[in-house]
């Protein structure tokens, strides 16, 4: 470990931008693939874990205690699963077949799991980074009265061990046999980093330091990482076993103040070593820097820089999968305050006073879990029927899409929760200059307000959703008097010269409206976004007079697009879209929010010129432009 002296900052900040191109560019080609291996993990897992429980009922003859522990093993290895969320980046250069990627991930997994559940013992924790409860956590629970929570968690660790060995090992799984004795030698050197970790601040040299997160952190990486390359022949690896070292680095720099309470050794603990590099050094004291002494931060810099230059020599794909991780860890570091004096922090507006929350429509779970916590997530059922009958359908983001038994509504469970969705919309507000969506909905306004004016039994109009304010000004010139609700406060403060006071920036909840009496509701691609929308629904319902018409668009599940481009349909998105209707759960849903004789709506065609290559194949393979279900439906009247 050499502190470098000298600035780095000027590189690093041109760094960054050379990071951020070739990451978008390994994403664009490579995403699908990125997405296979990561189901494939999923699967794998899940497979292993079922097999598990199964073998323990067996074995045990339905003992409670370990069916219990085998089902609390289960359910921590199955939320840890996005720690191998690397993996697929790196599968995809070196092209494992899928089969067996399922299998030794799997395999490999439970090893490199087990280990994790040890330390967590060993350390006490109770909570996996503040997120999720640890299996040690949920022993204890369950066994409030046994004095053995820790034994207990030991043995339902070795459990996992032994069964991701126990399948490596297994004749009739073809090719396993080969990572068995890289996984044992990696898992044996993690433990002896975990054993020298307990050593004192005497013994705190840069070398034992070195040495500890080449075995702790380094080490306990390989116990994975043989999953794909057993023989450690990719031209990635030397760039990675480097790259795992430096995230620990920064992991240091995250929790110097709970490693310092905990008395365990961090980089930041280290003060600069003598020329010979061996002098013992003090724990760090004085209060938590901003993010690091100068010291650190400049061989933290230097460490990216000489990243940078070995991701250079590699072969593309390599190359640019070791830019994009680089470029993770590179923002990763600015978030704990590095680097800022370098003027390379990243562009984000922090528009409502609080922390962004670093999170795009396009992040996957993992992004979501490390920046928002577990707590941003929830379990839910259909929120049509409610029922909690489901079947897997896909994964995407590695959000899990699930189509309901009981209705075939199509909904994610776990998702986001909806105050997390509104922070991201508002971070990203008015970004939306090119969105040919809402082009193509201009399109549509003429049509629906002659349809609704022939229909509606008055003039007021509400407007949910009124984005940029096309069918306002369409439904105006037919004469009705509109109001308009968005989320947006860019759309709304856009179009207040033109409606002023009829406006209203809001999240369509459960709370009531502020205006009442409408003969007519528009909520076109709304219903799709809410967490709860029959609770939604109710509300509107509300505010609607007797025989008043609702009408309702929302992207069709039974469409052509759906079918043909299946979870690569750009509607397909789990942060943005929590519902996935076709016509017979959206009429359930709209029955049972109130509304009665239903009836679907014919879109006409998009005028040509705004037609797109894809929209162009629908036609000719029969599919309707949108790949929309609309509807209207009308509030019972007064007898
Ligand atoms: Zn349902």
């Amino acid at each position: 470990m050499n502190f470098h002296h000298g600035d780095a900052g000027p590189a690093l900040a041109g760094l960054q931008q050379e990071l951020e191109i070739a990451s978008s560019s390994f994403l664009e080609q490579y995403h699908q693939e990125v997405e296979v291996y990561r189901s494939e993990i999923t699967r794998g897992l899940q497979e292993a874990l079922a097999r598990l429980r199964q073998d323990v009922q067996e074995i045990s003859a339905g003992n409670k205690i370990c069916e219990q522990l085998a089902e609390q093993a289960s359910e921590y290895v199955d939320w840890l699963q996005w720690t191998f969320w690397d993996l697929p980046y790196f599968a995809v250069a070196i092209r494992p077949a899928v089969e067996r990627f399922r299998r030794t991930v799997a395999a490999c997994g439970l090893v490199y799991l087990s280990i994790r559940v040890f330390d967590d013992v060993i350390d006490r924790h109770f909570w996996y980074k503040a997120r999720h409860p640890t299996l040690l956590s949920a022993t204890s629970k369950t066994f409030p009265s046994s004095q053995g929570a820790e034994g207990l968690t030991i043995l339902a660790g070795l459990l996992l061990c032994f069964e991701g060995l126990a399948t490596m090992t297994d004749p009739s799984q073809e090719g396993l046999e080969q990572a068995l004795r890289p996984v044992l030698l990696s898992a044996r050197r993690a433990v002896i980093g975990a054993m020298m970790e307990q050593s004192g601040p005497e013994e705190w040299t840069a070398p034992y330091y070195e040495r500890l997160v080449q075995l702790k952190n380094v080490d306990y990486w390989r116990c994975l990482y043989t999953a794909i390359d057993p023989d450690r022949v990719s031209p990635l690896y030397p760039f990675l076993t480097r790259y795992y070292a430096l995230a620990q680095y920064l992991n240091d720099v995250q929790d110097f103040a709970e490693d310092q309470r905990r008395g365990q050794p961090n980089l930041l603990s280290l003060s600069l070593p003598e020329p010979n590099g061996v002098a013992p050094c003090l724990p760090y004291d004085g209060q938590r820097p901003p993010a690091a002494p100068v010291e650190v931060e400049q061989f933290l810099a230097r460490s990216f820089l000489e990243l940078a230059d070995l991701a250079d020599g590699l072969p593309v794909p390599e190359r640019l999968i070791a830019q994009l991780k680089l470029c993770e860890s590179l923002k990763a570091a600015q978030r704990l305050g590095l680097f800022g004096s370098w003027g390379a922090t990243p562009d984000r507006r922090d528009r409502q006073g609080v922390a962004p929350s670093w999170l795009h429509w396009c992040s996957d779970i993992q992004e979501v879990i490390e920046r928002a916590g577990s707590q941003a997530l929830e379990k839910v059922n259909c929120a049509v029927c409610r029922s909690t009958e489901r079947k897997y359908l896909f994964q995407k983001q590695g959000f899990a899409f699930y189509r309901c038994t009981e209705c075939s509504h199509i909904y994610i469970s776990p998702r986001i929760t909806a105050e997390l969705q509104a922070r991201i919309g508002n971070e990203w507000d008015g970004d939306d200059s090119e969105n040919t969506f809402l082009e193509v909905q201009r399109a549509f306004a003429g049509p629906i307000c002659y349809l609704l004016r022939s229909r509606a039994p008055g003039s007021r109009l509400l407007d949910i959703g009124c984005g940029r304010g096309y069918l306002m000004q369409v439904a105006q010139a037919y004469g009705f008097e509109v109001y308009g609700l968005d989320s947006s406060r860019a759309q709304i403060e856009r179009l207040r010269p033109q409606f002023g006071q009829r406006l209203v920036q809001a999240v369509l909840g459960d709370e009531e409206l502020i205006w009442r009496s409408f003969d007519v509701v528009v909520m076109s691609h709304i219903v799709e976004h809410l967490p709860d929308p029959a609770a939604s629904l109710a509300r509107v319902r509300e505010v609607m007079n007797p025989g008043g018409i609702l009408y309702l668009a929302v992207p069709d599940m039974n469409s052509l697009q759906f079918q043909v481009f299946g979870k690569k349909w750009d509607v397909i998105n789990p942060l943005v879209h929590f519902q996935y209707f076709n016509e017979e759960s959206l009429s359930r849903l709209l029955r049972e929010s109130g509304f009665q004789n239903l009836e679907r709506v014919q879109q006409a065609p998009v005028p040509s010129g705004m037609t797109t290559r894809w929209l162009r194949l629908m036609r000719k393979l029969g599919g309707s432009d949108a790949g929309e279900l609309a509807m209207l439906a009308e509030v019972p009247g007064d007898e």
